[in-house]
């Protein structure tokens, strides 16, 4: 069952066995989530009043909050047969990954490598039906509420490209995000506190400054130009930009917490909020700025920026815009403003958004008059695509994408590892934060600056299980990671207010008070720090600093070939290990084909085989076909044979029994038989004579022959010929006999309608009598003699006592004759 769900852990394999089993000693047992991470918003701010009036934060080991979120199918994946449940959400919890057919991991667990099923715990885990409002609640809602009591946040999303990573933090416009979630509460809470000016910008990392009118007169102007620039919805990635959710939507906080919140009224004190936003995104280990307006030609290269360390050590991009915006609107418009920017450089470059790291920040200030209380950060960081090089590309395009190795990304791993592995005694040096520019702008949050919180995304996908499964390695390690909130009281932090030239300002809290003690100046902070701000200095130290630098760049020149040597080395290992298992593949895939190519060849030899025998088969049916005769025929043309072959074995008999008789007998034509006289026996000439004679005989018995042989052929030919007649006539015959049969049943229906005027003329003549006989009556009845009359009686007599004088009579008389004739014809 897939459904919504909570937790971090990670996976244990145990080889053979299929089996997985959970670690009971995972952090996430140790600190129950409900006690760290889930209160409401007015609740969370957790200061404690100390007995000096100071406010603290309480210092308690936390671990990394990791979240999963799992997307549904698309149409397009079930009907590509994607869903093999690979992915099962076992509770809020925990999930389980069962390998599919054909993935590496099932190779490999089948081959006795690794196990087929893997189990692992998250903080909280949200199946596919989980609505963008309830992730909010239930993830980042807890965080908003520290950052607006002051505290620092970090959320990244995790995930390969196509698992809502984007989805998950920016939204779409009907269903919105984390991002315009978090705006819109942190508009709620502001409410009608908002500072009038725009004078009090963030500086550096955590400072403030203090702007002069031409510095807010040009603030106005970046402004402006981002506002006025056309609000077209763009949506890269599928998201659209214009996702702000209403007041409504923002949270599920009741009416009584937004009315606190409007009011500031959680905090007392006469204070004001202003919001700063900045956007900005690390492509192949370059910073970008998205909020930056492209002022000439479009073909000029974006500006790169650099990220720069403050006093404190505190990662800050330098150059980056920050806008001051006031409402829900403004901030629509932005983040419209920085996704147009972030896809056109993406076409631009003819590379892939998802392959770059986007990071919106937001800095509140609480100005208490007209003094920065304290400023608090909130940032959201969508992760490039965390795939790895495929498998399925030839060697030339993975090592083509290995060159373009998300180096950010593999420091990230790497920084996440340490810090699961750190030890009290470790220190952060040792971590490589700095290694990439993602981990150094990030190291603060790992090490008390903040709170940090991953939401790994995924999809279910079968094709995607191995990247996936990877993923979820890397979450189960980063789940581990333990981070301490160090007790810093909120006075501590509170920023250093800066003059318009970067030059702190003896006010800090309202009151007048000397620079800070933790106040480090430009000059120190340069000894310190290599990539410090430098800008701010006297031109005369920057030879110095120039010198500093350049020893030190040697040194750094010196460290990256060593780390490049390594990652070289590791790259190279895992490549050769690709190759070997390709070339374990292919020599499989060989012996496979082999086998298959056996059988194919047996599979067609038999196949011809079974061709050849039909083929001879057909040809003999055939030969028959043609040389068939009748068996009479053929018993005919025996008899023939035998009968002349019995006549040359008379006619041999005949040459024979002429041989050693001193006479030979010939016969002619006309069967005369001539004796001749042998010459004496002995004589040659004699001898000679006698063979001359009898090859005469012989000539002429086999010219006798040959004529024989004319003869029977012209007898067969005649025989031909009358066979030919014979059905002629056969023929002939049949046609008569259907002719006279047609005749015979003519006749036989004329016979049958002369019949029938028989029986009529009889019943006439019946009729006739009885009608005389009544005539004859009625005349002896009547005494007088009728005279006589002309009437139809006299008529009719008339007819019946000379029937000759009327055709009908005529006629009648002559059927009556003609009846014998008929009939003696009908009875023959
Ligand atoms: P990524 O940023 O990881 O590459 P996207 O956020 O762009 O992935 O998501 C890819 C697609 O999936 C988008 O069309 C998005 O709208 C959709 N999607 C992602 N997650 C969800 C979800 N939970 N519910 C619905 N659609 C989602
Ligand atoms: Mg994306």
């Amino acid at each position: 069952m897939r459904g919504s769900i909570k937790s971090t852990d990670e996976e244990t394999t145990r080889p053979h066995s299929g089996a997985v089993l959970m670690d009971s000693q995972s952090p996430c047992d140790v600190l129950p989530v409900s006690s760290l991470n889930l209160q409401r918003p007015t609740e969370v701010p957790r200061l404690t009043s100390t007995g000096s009036g100071q406010s603290e934060v309480e210092s308690q080991p936390q671990t990394l909050q990791v979240y999963l979120r799992v997307r549904p199918f698309f149409e397009e994946e079930l009907s590509d047969k994607e869903d093999q449940g690979c992915v099962v959400i076992e509770d809020s919890q925990v999930v389980k990954l069962h390998a599919p057919k054909g993935s590496a991991t099932l190779k490999s667990s089948e081959r006795g490598i690794g196990v087929a099923v893997h189990k692992f715990s998250f903080t909280q885990i949200f199946g596919e039906d989980t609505s963008q409002n309830d992730l909010y609640v239930d993830t980042v809602e807890s965080q908003v509420s520290d950052y607006l009591a002051g505290q620092n946040a970090l959320i990244f999303s995790y995930g390969v490209t196509n698992s809502g990573k984007t989805f998950t933090i920016q939204g779409t416009a009907k269903d919105p995000g984390i991002l315009p979630r978090v705006l819109g509460t942190t508009f709620q809470h502001i409410g009608r506190c908002q500072y009038g000016g725009m004078d009090l910008k963030p500086y550096l990392a955590t400072d403030a400054q203090c702007l002069g009118p031409e510095q807010v007169k040009l603030e106005m102007n970046a402004r402006a130009a981002i506002f006025a620039t056309d609000r077209e919805p763009l949506k890269p990635d599928g998201v659209s930009p214009g996702c702000l959710p209403s007041a409504g939507q923002s949270s599920t906080s009741t009416d009584d917490d937004a009315a606190s919140m409007e009011s500031g009224s959680t905090e007392t004190g006469d204070f004001t909020f202003t919001l700063w936003v900045a956007c900005y995104e690390i492509y192949n280990e370059s910073v970008y700025d998205l909020l930056q307006t492209t002022s000439g030609p479009k073909s000029k290269k974006r500006a790169t920026l650099r990220v720069c360390e403050d006093r404190a050590g505190s990662a800050y991009v330098r150059d980056l815009k920050w806008i001051n915006i006031h409402s829900l609107e403004e901030a629509n418009a932005l983040l419209q403003f920085g996704n147009k920017n972030r896809s056109a450089a993406s076409t631009k470059m003819n590379q892939s958004s998802s392959r770059s790291h986007s990071i919106f920040t937001m800095k509140l200030l609480k100005i208490n008059g007209n003094v920065v209380e304290r400023i608090s950060e909130f940032s959201l960081c969508d992760l490039a695509g965390s795939e790895r090089c495929n498998k399925t590309k030839t060697l030339g395009e993975r090592l083509k994408e290995a060159g373009n190795i998300n180096n950010s990304l593999l420091i990230l791993g790497k920084c996440i590892t340490a810090l699961r592995n750190k030890t009290d005694k470790t220190r952060s040096c040792c971590i490589p934060f700095r290694e990439s520019k993602l981990t150094k702008l990030f190291q603060g949050f790992f090490c008390g600056k903040g709170k940090a919180s991953m939401i790994v995304n995924i999809n279910q996908c079968a094709s995607n299980y191995d990247e996936t499964l990877h993923v979820m390695k890397f979450s189960a390690v980063a789940k581990q990671v333990v981070h301490v909130i160090p007790a810093i009281s909120l006075e501590s932090r509170s920023p250093c207010l800066l003059d318009r030239h970067g030059n702190p300002l003896l006010r800090t809290t309202g009151t007048d008070s000397p620079v800070p003690d933790g106040y480090v100046s430009e000059e120190e902070l340069l000894d310190e720090e290599d990539d410090a701000d430098v800008s701010i200095l006297p031109l005369e130290d920057l030879l110095t600093v120039i010198e500093n630098l350049r020893s030190k760049l040697l040194a750094e020149r010196r460290k990256n070939m060593v780390q490049e040597m390594a990652i070289r080395k590791e790259m190279g290992d895992a490549m050769l290990q690709q190759l070997m298992e390709s070339e374990e593949l292919l020599s499989q895939q060989m012996v496979e084909l082999k086998e298959s190519h056996d059988d194919k060849l047996e599979n067609t030899f038999e196949m011809y085989k079974e061709a050849f025998k039909e083929h001879a088969y057909q040809c003999a049916l055939g030969r028959i076909g043609e040389d068939f005769v009748p068996v009479q025929e053929f018993i005919a043309e025996e008899e023939k044979v035998e009968a002349l072959r019995r006549k040359l074995a008379e006619l041999e008999n005949l040459v024979s029994s002429l041989k050693p008789s001193t006479r030979m007998s010939t016969t002619d034509q006309s069967s005369q038989t001539v004796e001749v006289p042998l010459p004496n026996k002995g004589t040659e000439a004699g001898s000679e004579a006698r063979y001359k004679r009898v090859f005469t005989e012989k000539c002429a018995v086999e010219k006798m022959c040959a004529e024989k042989q004319e003869l029977i052929m012209a007898l067969e030919k005649r025989l031909v010929g009358m066979n030919e007649t014979l059905r002629t006539v056969h023929a002939d015959y049949m046609d008569k006999s259907a002719e006279l049969e047609f005749l015979r049943s003519k006749s036989e229906d004329q016979t049958k309608s002369i019949d029938d005027l028989l029986r009529e003329n009889v019943d006439k003549d019946g009729e006739i009598a009885l009608l005389k006989e009544e005539v004859f009556k009625l005349s002896q009845r009547s005494p007088v003699k009728t005279k006589p009359k002309r009437g139809l009686l006299a008529n009719i007599r008339d007819s019946v006592s000379s029937p000759r004088s009327t055709v009908i009579g005529r006629t009648l008389r002559k059927n009556v004759r003609a009846t014998p004739t008929v009939g003696g014809k009908l009875s023959s």
